[in-house]
């Protein structure tokens, strides 16, 4: 699945709203430590439904809003929106949207329809895509992999890796029956 671009507004460190076209092609992000490249990849996972609040560093899901700074006010909604390519839609691409605020929990659209958590959950599903995907790698879990993993701990990595993730759930079953 190939993201074409991203628009956040009010998502952790982006306090104004930006358009982040993403060419075809390679693309790299670069700058300063704490400018806000990690919290990219965050943003994107958010957008994909990620609920566990541990895996955006903060105490509570109102934590993704931009928190304000000294000069500037927090914010308080925040919206990622994903357009990505879509084969089974018309045009080809769709922009998924999630949008926090503070106090009424998030919401969800398909292009301009609302829709559920589990709606986005299962269309990422369908496209082998979603936030634990494998394509979306933080640096959190590369340090994990390195430092603390067992060879079992990185079995399901190379299993998702070689396409053969699925498998072991239906040998499961075939050696049951
Ligand atoms: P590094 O190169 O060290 O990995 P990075 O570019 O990946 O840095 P991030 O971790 O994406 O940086 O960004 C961290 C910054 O985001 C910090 O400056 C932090 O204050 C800011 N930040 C996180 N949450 C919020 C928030 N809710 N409101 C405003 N700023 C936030
Ligand atoms: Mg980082």
């Amino acid at each position: 699945m190939r993201i074409n671009g991203l628009v956040i507004d009010g998502f952790k460190s982006f306090a104004d709203r930006v358009k982040l076209p993403i060419e075809a092609g390679t693309t790299g992000v670069v700058g300063p430590n704490g400018c806000g490249k990690s919290n990219l990849l965050e943003a994107i996972r958010w957008a994909m439904g990620e609920h566990r609040v541990a895996e955006f560093r903060g105490s509570g899901m109102e934590d993704v809003i931009f928190a304000g700074t000294q000069r500037r006010s927090e914010r308080s909604i925040c919206e990622v929106g994903i357009e990505h390519e879509d084969p089974a839609r018309d045009g080809g691409r769709l922009m998924v949207r999630r949008r926090i605020e503070r106090g009424e929990g998030s919401s969800y659209w398909f292009a301009e329809r609302k829709v559920r958590l589990s709606d986005v959950v299962l269309h990422y599903k369908d496209l082998g895509s979603g936030p634990t995907s494998a394509a979306l790698v933080s640096q959190s879990q590369i340090t994990r992999l390195v430092d603390k993993a067992t060879p079992a701990d990185r079995r399901p990595l190379l299993e998702a890796a070689a396409g053969i993730a699925g498998l072991k759930p239906r040998r499961d079953a075939a050696a049951k029956s």
